[in-house]
């Protein structure tokens, strides 16, 4: 048997090959049953057109069986094989691809897409083999050949026996190393997941024999070992089916068997695109966040196919971070793969799919603001703060997009309301949507700030989520109209009294002088306030930076001490005014205790640290005595 030489060049490439451009050694097996695939399509094609050849899909069919006493693999087809020819130049020629030249001498239809075309996969085989032996008879040929090879060292062929027309593929698995299995590559268990994960959707079956542990005929208890020869892979794939043939439980076993999440989905979308880009994509709406959902673990992404076979699980270009939680599949035929099958060479065709995808998120979860309330509240519930962040971050690009998601608790409908549900009853005189922070929303209801907004009867967002305000300032206003919190200085409210509460601030000048002064380096200001109607105190804030800003911003690892400007409001209506204006004609002493205990309550009520507890409660021991 004359043994022939690969061309220098090609030794080097097939080594490079075998040890670099794959990032998984499992995928030796998508690529052959891709090959096996590909060479049952050319029958079938031939078929079309060759009423000499009969096509019966049942006939076809790819078998894998694993000896683990010979260490062999063996991926037997029974597509259109391989002439001598054609052996020496598609597995004797590195990057030759038959499937490649066969697509432009025949011109193919759409559905009859042809895998290969890089006449590498092949050799994929030297990663997990020491031996590849290819047995194969081709269509219309009389003779079979068998081709060996151990890799760089070059290949021999020689005539052989076989009866049926296909190709055998045998793999001597290598021995395992010290780094390295390869025993795994034997084990049923390890082959079937293997084909599941990459050639589910392969459109003739995969065969191959499993030992099923049985009842034994005639007995109740007694279980024996059944070999039966199973298929392994689905074939058609859920996503090219027609939508009307599917239930929502067909759709709920997808998303289980893929794994994408051991929740129930709270809605799919089914699309297909026939655009100038064609593709399948089946997406999900989860009900739960994930366990690992804001760890560093947690991996967004789409699986991606081309032509039902498995390029890449988390394909993290189709969806952007603020849908991270969309879980699902993208199949397309028109994906410029790179060689390795795993990447692409261009994104263009993925950035075009992506912002389809992005579309049509949005355009489902807003129908589900609409038609199903109670869903979208769930998902809401687990995700809200995800689209939070999205309008908050890269300096707010996104706010568009996402505005209109948005939900947030009201002081009216004590429920989750969205920007245009508050936005369409605001009442005429109404300037701004108002909003109140704090730690829960029983918290947020007692705020001394809110009374004011509440009596004139407008409505109230809480905002509970840190990013809340963040992402508020952000988006600054929804529909023309600003957002203002509860606590900022100027509320727009029209005052019933203006006249008077001048004349009471001009009054008082003086006392508010003092305890300005009493407060220093901790308030900017001190005055009437507008908002309060019983309570004594609050805190109000000037400018960009509020109160629970403040707090986040302090909690930060490199917090610089960023502050609020803090301005204490005092009411004037409320007894203890009248307090104040004795002690400041009759006892500073006093006034100063009065002024520093307020202070204090204020702090309290909005939920921020008193800088000196013992001092605070020295302090009311003083008026009890
Ligand atoms: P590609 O599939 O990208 O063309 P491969 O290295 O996987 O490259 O295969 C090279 C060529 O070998 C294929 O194009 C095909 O012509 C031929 N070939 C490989 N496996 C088979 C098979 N099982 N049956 C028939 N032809 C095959
Ligand atoms: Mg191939």
């Amino acid at each position: 048997m004359a043994k022939k030489q690969f061309k220098a060049e090609s030794k080097r490439l097939l080594e490079m090959m075998i040890n670099s451009i794959y990032t998984h050694k499992e995928i030796f097996l998508r690529e052959l049953l891709s090959n096996s695939s590909d060479a049952i399509d050319k029958i079938y094609y031939k078929a079309l057109t060759d009423d000499s050849i009969t096509f019966d899909q049942s006939n076809y069919y790819i078998k894998i069986d694993a000896d683990k006493q010979a260490r062999t693999l063996t991926i037997t087809d029974t597509g259109i094989g391989m002439t001598k020819e054609e052996l020496e130049t598609n597995l004797g020629t590195i990057a030759k691809s038959g499937s490649l030249a066969f697509k432009s001498e025949n011109e193919m239809k759409d559905g009859q897409e042809i895998i290969g075309q890089f006449g590498v996969g092949f050799y994929a085989a030297f990663m997990v083999a020491d031996v590849v032996t290819v047995i194969s008879k081709a269509l219309g040929s009389e003779e079979a050949y068998q081709w060996e090879s151990k890799g760089a060292d070059g290949y021999s062929i020689k005539t052989c026996d076989k009866n049926e027309i296909g190709t055998k593929i045998i793999l001597n698995i290598k021995e395992n190393t010290e780094d390295d299995s390869y025993d795994e590559y034997l084990e049923t268990n390890r082959l079937k997941s293997i084909i599941k994960k990459y050639s589910d959707f392969i459109r003739y079956p995969i065969k191959m024999d499993v030992t099923e542990s049985q009842l034994k005929e005639g007995s109740d208890n007694e279980y024996e070992d059944v070999i039966e020869e199973q298929t392994i892979n689905s074939m058609v794939p859920i996503w090219r089916k027609n939508k009307n043939e599917l239930t929502d439980e067909d759709y709920e076993n997808f998303y289980q068997e893929k794994h994408y999440g051991y929740d129930k989905p709270l809605k799919h979308v089914h699309i297909k695109v026939d655009g100038t880009i064609r593709y399948h994509a089946i997406l999900f709406i989860p009900e739960q966040m994930p366990y690992d959902y804001y760890s560093k673990e947690f991996e967004k992404g789409l699986e991606l196919y081309s032509n039902g076979v498995l390029i890449m699980e988390k394909c993290s270009d189709l969806l952007p971070d603020y849908f991270s939680f969309v879980k699902g599949m993208v199949d397309s035929e028109d994906l410029s793969l790179n060689i390795s099958r795993e990447m692409l060479q261009q994104t263009r065709q993925l950035k075009v799919i992506a912002k389809n995808l992005e579309k049509k998120i949005k355009s489902n979860l807003q129908t589900m603001i609409k038609d199903d309330r109670e869903g979208y509240e769930k998902f809401y519930q687990a995700f809200g703060r995800q689209l939070k962040y999205g309008v908050y971050s890269d300096f707010g690009t996104h706010k568009e997009t996402l505005q209109d998601l948005l939900m947030f608790y009201s002081s009216k409908e004590k429920k989750l309301v969205t920007l245009d549900e508050y936005v369409s009853r605001m009442p005429e005189d109404q300037k701004y949507i108002y909003y109140a922070t704090g730690e829960n929303n029983d918290r947020i209801e007692r705020l001394p700030q809110t009374e004011v907004v509440a009596d004139k009867g407008f409505e109230i967002l809480y905002f509970t989520d840190e990013v809340d305000e963040f992402a508020i300032k952000m988006l600054q206003a929804y529909k023309e109209k600003e957002f203002k919190s509860v606590s900022s200085g100027d509320l727009g409210i029209e005052e019933d009294d203006k006249e008077q509460s001048e004349s009471e601030e001009k009054d008082n000048k003086e006392l508010f002088e003092h305890m300005k002064n009493a407060l220093a380096g901790k308030v900017k200001d001190v005055k009437i306030s507008k908002r309060l109607k019983s309570h004594p105190v609050c805190l109000s804030t000037d400018g960009e930076i509020s109160i629970e800003m403040e707090k986040i911003l302090k909690s930060m690892p490199d917090s610089q001490n960023i502050q609020a400007g803090k301005i204490l409001e005092i009411n004037s209506n409320h007894d203890v005014f009248q307090s104040l204006k004795a002690a400041f004609d009759n006892d500073k002493t006093k006034l100063n205790l009065y002024t520093n205990l307020l202070y204090n309550q204020a702090l309290l009520i909005e939920g921020l640290p008193i800088q000196d507890p013992t001092e605070f409660t020295n302090d009311m021991c003083k008026i009890m005595v």
